[in-house]
């Protein structure tokens, strides 16, 4: 067994991977960026060697950077996760060449089915059913054209070198096939440097189902059964389950055998997964499941397939990488129960998935039973520009479906993170879809009713009273007003917008703001401030603390020039940090706050005499 490990990645998947390397005594190397210096990832490995700047293509992307690394802390394997350098078959072998052990399928394997094409014509003449197409050389644009008609519109253009679900080009009318087909290879040549396309029959009502294979040095290949990756957002899966529902013993038995084939014909070593398109418009049938592609790595879904087989994926990698045999048979792989996962992102649905990132001032995740959290980030971390802005894959179980749907769903609705915005309330919508419910959602599914599950979220009315009465003095609460009106209403902020809220109740120790948490989302709500500015009183120049706190730092002195929006001192409350700013150009005409010193709510912090 292999000693010491390096992991050529970040995030969830990094420290996904260092749990079970570290459960197996084998110690872990992680690499580094600039922007990941306090990563989880880098405090979880027992060494971790920054290796350059936080783009990608200057840290993680650079295969002798991560070779430099293994050399320099005596490492004797690379596991590359997925993503990165994970399919990258130059740098699987320079790792080989350096004497380290890989931890993935041999080279040529990886080359084999790196291209569509070909990987489509090596599985066609293996046995396995390929989506029906033309995957030949001639690129002339009339010879594709003429190839669309025969197989039939709509048909799809996909880039032989494409991934992520890019490259791809829908045509539903021959009339557009020209342009699309242009605008198709202009995107290939920019993305991947290969402008080269195939043609495929657009299969309506598309699920995407998977199978996981694993393949060992010793011949054996294995099949861990199906996932189901159907709810996709624009072709990137977004909840994931195993088994896939409507599957019967039959359609299984034949499709798994497919998928053992196709490992087959490429020798391949590791974990890998085998994709499927099944035209689902009739429930799932042997014939209509056709081979798509194959992913030669550790796949991002690969814990629910972990959580209905008990078996560890990663615990295998590392054993066959070692040179073990799989340490199970097949006949003794079976399937207990359903598991589902949901990816968990920084980024606002209602802003068109624009991506969050922040500080993850408030960062909590529902539990349930048989719950799993694959994170790679923790409380106070950063959500940064430069990856992939996952929070975490939030991985459920359930003795059946149903039960594995709700705990996920309630899983993500007690999940509340602030201020970065999440896709907790998007995934719970889309869990409860009557068609998710029914598992019979096609890819399609968001695309056509997305636009529901996108809409803002917003706390209800009796959340905000609860949350409102934790603000209000208790003698100012209406039950204690006995000649005014049962239930009056007070204007506060939520997330800094004016609200009118039924004042219900009140707190013997007010706080001077809440964050309240509902369906997977959390939102700040405070008094309201006629001003909108945390703490300056208006044109007094008076800093006040907005709650009590603790100082953590001064950023000016007394008597300094100051200008309006510059960052003053900052305040710790509630686990978060709040910055108070100047209101306007002036100086520091008074400075009572010193780093580390506790302060009462409203206390004179500083005061800014106005510029005249
Ligand atoms: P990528 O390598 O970019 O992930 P894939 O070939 O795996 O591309 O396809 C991504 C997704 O596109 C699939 O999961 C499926 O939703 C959809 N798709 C691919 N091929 C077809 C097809 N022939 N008909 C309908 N949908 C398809």
């Amino acid at each position: 067994m292999i000693q010491s490990l390096l992991i050529a990645n970040r995030g969830e998947i990094a420290c996904r991977i260092i749990r079970t390397a570290r459960a197996m005594g084998i110690r872990t190397i992680a690499v580094y960026s600039d922007a990941d210096a306090k990563a989880l990832h880098v405090r979880q490995a027992d060494e971790a060697v920054h290796i350059g700047p936080s783009p990608t293509r200057e840290s993680y992307l650079v295969g002798e950077k991560i070779l430099a690394a293994a050399k320099q802390t005596g490492a004797e394997a690379i596991h590359p996760g997925y993503g990165f350098l994970s399919e990258n078959a130059e740098f699987a072998q320079a790792v080989i060449d350096a004497g380290l052990v890989w931890v993935g399928p041999n080279p040529a394997s990886i080359t084999a089915m790196g291209l569509k094409d070909a990987a489509k014509t090596l599985m066609a003449d293996a046995g396995v059913p390929v989506t029906p197409g033309y995957m030949g050389e001639n690129q002339d644009p009339a010879v594709l054209a003429e190839e669309a008609a025969k197989i039939g519109y709509p048909v799809l253009i996909k880039a032989v070198a494409g991934g992520g679900g890019k490259g791809m080009r829908l045509v539903e009318d021959p009339a557009n096939f020209a342009d699309a087909l242009a605008s198709c290879k202009r995107e290939a040549a920019a993305s991947f440097g290969n402008d080269h396309v195939l043609i495929e029959k657009y299969i309506l009502s598309p699920r995407h189902i998977e199978v996981q294979v694993f393949g060992d040095t010793h011949g054996t290949v294995v099949h861990l059964f199906e996932r189901d990756c159907s709810l996709q957002r624009r072709h990137q899966k977004v909840i994931e389950e195993a088994p896939a529902p409507g599957m019967d013993a039959a359609t299984r038995a034949s499709l798994t055998a497919s998928a053992v084939r196709a490992a087959k014909a490429v020798d391949y070593v590791g974990a890998g997964t085998i994709e499927f398109i099944a035209d689902g418009s009739e429930g799932l049938r042997a014939d209509r499941i056709w081979f798509m592609e194959m992913n030669t790595r550790l796949q991002v879904e690969h814990p629910v397939t972990e959580e209905i087989t008990g078996v560890d994926l990663v615990e295998w990698q590392l054993r066959v990488a070692s040179g073990e045999p799989i340490p199970v048979a097949q006949e003794d792989l079976g399937i207990d129960g359903w598991a589902m996962e949901a990816r968990l992102y920084a980024e606002d649905p209602a802003k068109g998935f624009l991506p969050s990132i922040g500080t993850l001032e408030l960062l909590q995740f529902g539990e349930s039973e048989g719950g799993r959290i694959d994170t790679g980030v923790y409380e106070g971390a950063e959500v940064s520009p430069f990856y992939d802005p996952m929070i975490a894959k939030v991985i459920a179980w359930g003795e059946d479906r149903d039960e594995a749907r709700e705990r996920l769903s309630d899983m993500l609705a007690d999940s509340a993170v602030w201020p970065v915005r999440t896709n907790a309330s998007f995934l719970v919508r889309a869990l409860e879809h009557h068609d998710f419910v029914a598992g019979t959602v096609d890819t399609g599914q968001i695309g056509r009713d997305g636009e529901a599950m996108a809409a803002e979220p917003e706390p209800s009315e009796a959340t905000l009273e609860s949350a409102a009465a934790a603000l209000v003095p208790l003698y100012d609460a209406p039950a204690f007003r006995l000649n005014a009106p049962p239930v009056r209403s007070g204007w506060f902020q939520l997330e800094g917008t004016p609200r009118e809220i039924a004042l219900t109740g009140g707190s013997e120790d007010p706080a001077a703001s809440v964050l309240v948490t509902e369906g997977g989302q959390a939102w700040l709500l405070e008094p309201w401030r006629k001003d909108g500015a945390h703490g300056a009183a208006g044109g007094s120049g008076a800093i006040l603390a907005p709650m009590p706190g603790k100082v953590i730092s001064v950023e000016v002195e007394q008597g300094q020039a100051v200008t309006k929006g510059q960052k003053l001192l900052t305040l710790e409350a509630m686990k978060m940090e709040h910055t108070l700013t100047a209101p306007f150009d002036g100086t520091v005409a008074e400075l009572n706050a010193k780093p580390d010193q506790q302060v009462q709510v409203e206390a004179l912090l500083a005061k800014i005499e106005e510029t005249k």
